[in-house]
Protein backbone atom coordinates (compact mmCIF):
# COMPACT_ATOMS: atom_id res chain seq x y z
CA UNK A 1 0.00 0.00 0.00
CA UNK A 2 1.67 3.27 -1.29
CA UNK A 3 0.55 6.92 -0.12
CA UNK A 4 1.73 9.98 -2.68
CA UNK A 5 2.19 13.69 -1.46
CA UNK A 6 2.73 16.15 -3.83
CA UNK A 7 3.82 19.44 -2.72
CA UNK A 8 5.24 22.42 -4.78
CA UNK A 9 7.96 25.64 -4.03
CA UNK A 10 5.01 27.83 -5.34
CA UNK A 11 2.93 27.01 -2.56
CA UNK A 12 5.43 29.29 -0.70
CA UNK A 13 5.18 31.88 -3.20
CA UNK A 14 1.04 33.13 -2.85
CA UNK A 15 1.74 35.99 -0.34
CA UNK A 16 -0.98 37.40 1.63
CA UNK A 17 -1.06 40.68 3.87
CA UNK A 18 0.90 40.70 7.05
CA UNK A 19 -1.56 38.51 10.07
CA UNK A 20 -3.50 36.81 7.22
CA UNK A 21 -4.24 33.11 8.85
CA UNK A 22 -4.07 31.52 5.43
CA UNK A 23 0.26 32.06 5.26
CA UNK A 24 3.28 30.10 3.68
CA UNK A 25 4.10 29.05 7.17
CA UNK A 26 1.25 26.48 6.45
CA UNK A 27 3.11 24.59 4.14
CA UNK A 28 6.23 24.68 6.10
CA UNK A 29 4.33 23.60 8.72
CA UNK A 30 3.00 20.53 7.06
CA UNK A 31 6.44 19.50 5.24
CA UNK A 32 8.21 19.67 8.90
CA UNK A 33 5.66 17.32 10.25
CA UNK A 34 5.58 14.78 7.46
CA UNK A 35 9.47 15.15 7.41
CA UNK A 36 9.13 13.03 10.60
CA UNK A 37 10.84 8.97 9.86
CA UNK A 38 7.06 7.77 10.52
CA UNK A 39 6.21 9.37 7.00
CA UNK A 40 9.14 8.00 5.54
CA UNK A 41 7.17 5.69 3.40
CA UNK A 42 5.51 8.26 1.64
CA UNK A 43 6.14 8.54 -2.18
CA UNK A 44 7.02 12.25 -2.77
CA UNK A 45 6.60 14.04 -5.87
CA UNK A 46 6.10 17.16 -7.53
CA UNK A 47 2.81 18.95 -8.49
CA UNK A 48 2.48 19.76 -12.13
CA UNK A 49 1.45 23.00 -13.06
CA UNK A 50 -2.24 22.66 -14.14
CA UNK A 51 -3.46 23.20 -17.75
CA UNK A 52 -6.66 26.25 -18.46
CA UNK A 53 -8.76 23.07 -19.89
CA UNK A 54 -8.34 21.34 -16.60
CA UNK A 55 -9.79 24.77 -15.03
CA UNK A 56 -12.63 25.55 -17.58
CA UNK A 57 -14.15 21.75 -16.09
CA UNK A 58 -15.18 23.99 -13.24
CA UNK A 59 -14.67 27.59 -13.81
CA UNK A 60 -16.12 29.61 -16.37
CA UNK A 61 -13.84 30.50 -18.79
CA UNK A 62 -14.77 34.61 -18.60
CA UNK A 63 -13.54 34.14 -15.00
CA UNK A 64 -10.41 32.26 -15.39
CA UNK A 65 -9.40 35.08 -18.15
CA UNK A 66 -10.23 38.24 -16.05
CA UNK A 67 -8.52 36.33 -12.57
CA UNK A 68 -5.14 35.73 -15.25
CA UNK A 69 -5.41 39.10 -15.94
CA UNK A 70 -5.24 40.58 -12.85
CA UNK A 71 -2.90 38.98 -11.57
CA UNK A 72 -0.05 41.58 -10.21
CA UNK A 73 3.41 42.01 -11.27
CA UNK A 74 4.24 43.14 -8.38
CA UNK A 75 2.65 44.10 -4.68
CA UNK A 76 -0.68 42.71 -3.36
CA UNK A 77 -4.22 43.35 -5.22
CA UNK A 78 -7.19 42.18 -3.46
CA UNK A 79 -10.26 40.94 -5.08
CA UNK A 80 -12.30 41.06 -1.74
CA UNK A 81 -11.82 41.52 1.98
CA UNK A 82 -9.53 38.10 2.51
CA UNK A 83 -8.79 37.22 -0.85
CA UNK A 84 -5.99 38.76 -2.94
CA UNK A 85 -3.14 37.75 -5.17
CA UNK A 86 0.28 38.65 -5.50
CA UNK A 87 2.63 37.73 -8.21
CA UNK A 88 3.31 34.25 -7.32
CA UNK A 89 -0.35 33.30 -6.64
CA UNK A 90 -1.10 32.18 -10.05
CA UNK A 91 1.21 29.42 -10.26
CA UNK A 92 0.74 28.32 -6.68
CA UNK A 93 -2.91 28.22 -7.69
CA UNK A 94 -2.27 25.88 -10.88
CA UNK A 95 0.22 23.59 -8.93
CA UNK A 96 -2.99 22.73 -6.73
CA UNK A 97 -4.93 22.39 -10.00
CA UNK A 98 -2.53 20.08 -11.32
CA UNK A 99 -1.47 18.16 -7.71
CA UNK A 100 -5.07 17.25 -7.81
CA UNK A 101 -5.54 16.37 -11.24
CA UNK A 102 -1.85 14.23 -11.27
CA UNK A 103 -3.32 12.68 -8.06
CA UNK A 104 -5.91 11.32 -9.32
CA UNK A 105 -4.69 10.29 -12.52
CA UNK A 106 -1.73 8.39 -10.64
CA UNK A 107 -4.39 6.70 -8.39
CA UNK A 108 -7.07 5.56 -10.88
CA UNK A 109 -3.76 4.35 -13.03
CA UNK A 110 -2.98 2.10 -9.53
CA UNK A 111 0.01 3.78 -9.01
CA UNK A 112 -0.64 4.41 -5.60
CA UNK A 113 -3.32 3.96 -2.61
CA UNK A 114 -4.66 7.20 -2.61
CA UNK A 115 -2.88 10.65 -2.75
CA UNK A 116 -2.58 13.79 -0.67
CA UNK A 117 -1.96 17.28 -1.98
CA UNK A 118 -0.47 19.51 0.58
CA UNK A 119 -0.83 23.03 -1.58
CA UNK A 120 -1.97 26.29 -1.13
CA UNK A 121 -4.03 28.73 -1.49
CA UNK A 122 -7.36 25.93 -0.52
CA UNK A 123 -9.96 26.45 -3.30
CA UNK A 124 -13.59 25.15 -1.97
CA UNK A 125 -14.93 28.39 -1.68
CA UNK A 126 -14.14 29.41 -5.23
CA UNK A 127 -17.51 29.14 -7.35
CA UNK A 128 -17.79 28.78 -10.68
CA UNK A 129 -17.43 32.41 -11.93
CA UNK A 130 -15.73 34.38 -8.06
CA UNK A 131 -12.97 33.90 -6.06
CA UNK A 132 -13.93 33.97 -2.12
CA UNK A 133 -12.61 33.04 0.93
CA UNK A 134 -9.12 32.84 0.44
CA UNK A 135 -9.80 30.36 -3.27
CA UNK A 136 -9.59 31.02 -6.64
CA UNK A 137 -10.34 27.74 -8.33
CA UNK A 138 -11.79 24.67 -7.19
CA UNK A 139 -9.30 22.12 -7.05
CA UNK A 140 -11.08 19.43 -5.45
CA UNK A 141 -14.15 20.17 -7.84
CA UNK A 142 -12.06 19.88 -11.18
CA UNK A 143 -10.39 16.83 -10.03
CA UNK A 144 -14.04 15.12 -9.64
CA UNK A 145 -14.45 15.98 -13.04
CA UNK A 146 -11.51 15.26 -14.44
CA UNK A 147 -12.09 11.70 -13.41
CA UNK A 148 -15.16 11.78 -15.12
CA UNK A 149 -14.12 13.33 -18.38
CA UNK A 150 -10.32 11.58 -18.93
CA UNK A 151 -11.17 8.17 -17.03
CA UNK A 152 -14.78 7.76 -17.31
CA UNK A 153 -15.63 7.31 -13.85
CA UNK A 154 -19.14 7.39 -13.34
CA UNK A 155 -20.03 8.74 -9.71
CA UNK A 156 -17.42 10.39 -7.55
CA UNK A 157 -18.06 11.65 -3.79
CA UNK A 158 -16.43 15.35 -2.57
CA UNK A 159 -16.45 15.12 1.14
CA UNK A 160 -15.47 17.95 2.96
CA UNK A 161 -14.29 18.58 6.72
CA UNK A 162 -13.33 21.48 6.29
CA UNK A 163 -14.78 23.82 9.58
CA UNK A 164 -16.40 26.38 6.83
CA UNK A 165 -18.29 24.74 4.09
CA UNK A 166 -17.83 24.91 0.69
CA UNK A 167 -20.13 27.12 -1.07
CA UNK A 168 -18.00 26.68 -4.53
CA UNK A 169 -17.82 23.01 -4.77
CA UNK A 170 -22.07 22.92 -3.55
CA UNK A 171 -22.58 25.80 -6.31
CA UNK A 172 -20.56 23.91 -9.10
CA UNK A 173 -22.22 20.23 -8.75
CA UNK A 174 -25.67 21.65 -7.73
CA UNK A 175 -27.47 20.27 -10.60
CA UNK A 176 -25.40 17.16 -11.23
CA UNK A 177 -26.76 13.65 -9.71
CA UNK A 178 -23.10 12.17 -10.81
CA UNK A 179 -21.23 14.22 -8.15
CA UNK A 180 -22.31 13.86 -4.05
CA UNK A 181 -21.21 16.41 -2.18
CA UNK A 182 -21.11 15.99 1.78
CA UNK A 183 -19.58 18.32 4.12
CA UNK A 184 -19.26 19.03 7.83
CA UNK A 185 -19.23 22.63 8.78
CA UNK A 186 -19.36 25.21 12.10
CA UNK A 187 -22.91 27.11 11.45
CA UNK A 188 -23.54 29.81 11.95
CA UNK A 189 -20.10 31.10 10.09
CA UNK A 190 -18.55 32.28 6.79
CA UNK A 191 -19.66 31.60 4.14
CA UNK A 192 -23.13 30.96 5.29
CA UNK A 193 -24.28 28.24 3.18
CA UNK A 194 -24.42 24.71 4.01
CA UNK A 195 -27.74 23.95 5.37
CA UNK A 196 -29.26 20.80 6.32
CA UNK A 197 -32.28 22.05 3.48
CA UNK A 198 -29.70 22.33 0.55
CA UNK A 199 -29.73 19.01 -0.99
CA UNK A 200 -28.98 19.80 -4.35
CA UNK A 201 -31.16 19.27 -7.34
CA UNK A 202 -30.80 15.54 -7.47
CA UNK A 203 -30.57 15.26 -3.46
CA UNK A 204 -26.65 14.89 -4.44
CA UNK A 205 -25.54 17.62 -1.65
CA UNK A 206 -25.83 16.14 2.20
CA UNK A 207 -24.94 18.93 4.49
CA UNK A 208 -24.43 18.46 8.28
CA UNK A 209 -23.72 21.42 9.66
CA UNK A 210 -22.69 21.40 13.30
CA UNK A 211 -22.75 24.03 16.21
CA UNK A 212 -20.14 26.09 18.32
CA UNK A 213 -18.03 23.87 20.77
CA UNK A 214 -19.99 20.91 19.15
CA UNK A 215 -16.74 18.93 19.49
CA UNK A 216 -15.89 15.31 18.23
CA UNK A 217 -18.38 13.25 19.43
CA UNK A 218 -21.41 15.15 17.22
CA UNK A 219 -19.20 15.63 14.56
CA UNK A 220 -18.46 11.92 14.68
CA UNK A 221 -22.23 11.32 14.99
CA UNK A 222 -22.79 13.38 11.81
CA UNK A 223 -20.67 11.11 9.56
CA UNK A 224 -22.00 7.64 11.47
CA UNK A 225 -25.51 8.68 11.46
CA UNK A 226 -26.12 10.92 8.17
CA UNK A 227 -22.92 10.86 5.57
CA UNK A 228 -21.56 7.71 5.44
CA UNK A 229 -24.87 6.19 5.38
CA UNK A 230 -25.65 8.13 2.08
CA UNK A 231 -22.39 8.43 1.06
CA UNK A 232 -22.34 4.19 1.05
CA UNK A 233 -25.92 4.20 -0.85
CA UNK A 234 -24.35 6.69 -3.73
CA UNK A 235 -21.26 4.23 -3.74
CA UNK A 236 -18.86 6.45 -5.53
CA UNK A 237 -16.18 5.22 -7.34
CA UNK A 238 -13.85 7.70 -6.40
CA UNK A 239 -13.97 9.61 -3.41
CA UNK A 240 -12.36 13.33 -3.18
CA UNK A 241 -11.56 14.79 0.22
CA UNK A 242 -11.47 18.74 0.81
CA UNK A 243 -9.15 17.74 3.68
CA UNK A 244 -9.40 21.65 6.20
CA UNK A 245 -8.36 21.30 9.34
CA UNK A 246 -10.11 24.43 11.04
CA UNK A 247 -12.08 22.26 12.70
CA UNK A 248 -9.17 21.28 15.10
CA UNK A 249 -9.96 23.15 18.77
CA UNK A 250 -6.55 25.07 18.65
CA UNK A 251 -7.74 27.11 15.21
CA UNK A 252 -8.25 30.91 15.38
CA UNK A 253 -11.23 30.68 12.90
CA UNK A 254 -13.79 28.54 14.41
CA UNK A 255 -14.90 26.40 17.45
CA UNK A 256 -16.07 22.94 16.53
CA UNK A 257 -13.08 22.09 18.32
CA UNK A 258 -12.58 18.40 17.07
CA UNK A 259 -8.86 17.08 18.03
CA UNK A 260 -5.88 15.94 15.80
CA UNK A 261 -7.54 11.76 16.36
CA UNK A 262 -10.51 12.86 15.13
CA UNK A 263 -9.41 13.61 11.26
CA UNK A 264 -7.65 10.37 11.36
CA UNK A 265 -11.25 8.54 12.51
CA UNK A 266 -12.64 10.43 9.87
CA UNK A 267 -9.89 9.48 7.02
CA UNK A 268 -10.41 5.82 7.93
CA UNK A 269 -13.98 5.78 7.97
CA UNK A 270 -13.98 7.34 4.14
CA UNK A 271 -11.30 4.64 3.09
CA UNK A 272 -13.54 1.83 4.04
CA UNK A 273 -16.48 3.44 1.88
CA UNK A 274 -14.01 3.15 -0.81
CA UNK A 275 -12.38 -0.23 -0.53
CA UNK A 276 -16.24 -0.99 -0.69
CA UNK A 277 -17.30 1.25 -3.37
CA UNK A 278 -14.53 2.83 -5.00
CA UNK A 279 -11.45 0.16 -5.08
CA UNK A 280 -10.04 2.28 -2.23
CA UNK A 281 -9.44 5.27 -4.49
CA UNK A 282 -8.80 8.01 -2.29
CA UNK A 283 -7.58 11.73 -3.27
CA UNK A 284 -7.51 14.18 -0.21
CA UNK A 285 -6.46 17.73 -1.02
CA UNK A 286 -5.26 20.60 1.66
CA UNK A 287 -7.97 23.26 2.74
CA UNK A 288 -7.87 25.19 5.61
CA UNK A 289 -6.57 24.91 8.86
CA UNK A 290 -4.80 27.90 10.14
CA UNK A 291 -2.96 27.28 13.44
CA UNK A 292 0.17 25.59 12.46
CA UNK A 293 0.50 23.34 15.73
CA UNK A 294 -3.28 22.20 15.57
CA UNK A 295 -2.76 21.75 11.17
CA UNK A 296 0.88 19.72 12.09
CA UNK A 297 -1.41 17.34 14.66
CA UNK A 298 -4.07 16.90 12.34
CA UNK A 299 -2.00 16.70 9.24
CA UNK A 300 0.27 13.57 11.05
CA UNK A 301 -3.39 11.80 11.72
CA UNK A 302 -5.00 12.41 8.51
CA UNK A 303 -1.67 11.18 6.77
CA UNK A 304 -1.30 8.26 8.94
CA UNK A 305 -4.82 7.31 8.66
CA UNK A 306 -4.27 7.22 4.64
CA UNK A 307 -0.93 5.27 5.03
CA UNK A 308 -3.15 2.53 6.72
CA UNK A 309 -0.48 2.81 9.45
ZN1 LIG B 1 -11.97 26.53 6.37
Amino acid sequence: MTTLLLTHRASLDHLTPPGHPERPDRIRAIEEVLGNGQFGALVREQAPEGSLDQVTLCHDGHYIEELHHISPKDGIVYLDGDTSMSPGTWEAVMRGVGGAVAATDAVIAGKHNNAFVATRPPGHHAESNRPMGFCFFDHAAIAARHAQRKHGIARVAVVDFDVHHGNGTQEIFWADPTVMYCSTHQMPLFPGTGATRERGEHDNIVNAPLASEDGSAKFRAAFENLILPQLTKFSPELIIISAGFDAHHRDPLASINLRGEDFGWVTRKLMDVADATAGGRVVSVLEGGYDLQGLKESVAAHVTALMGA
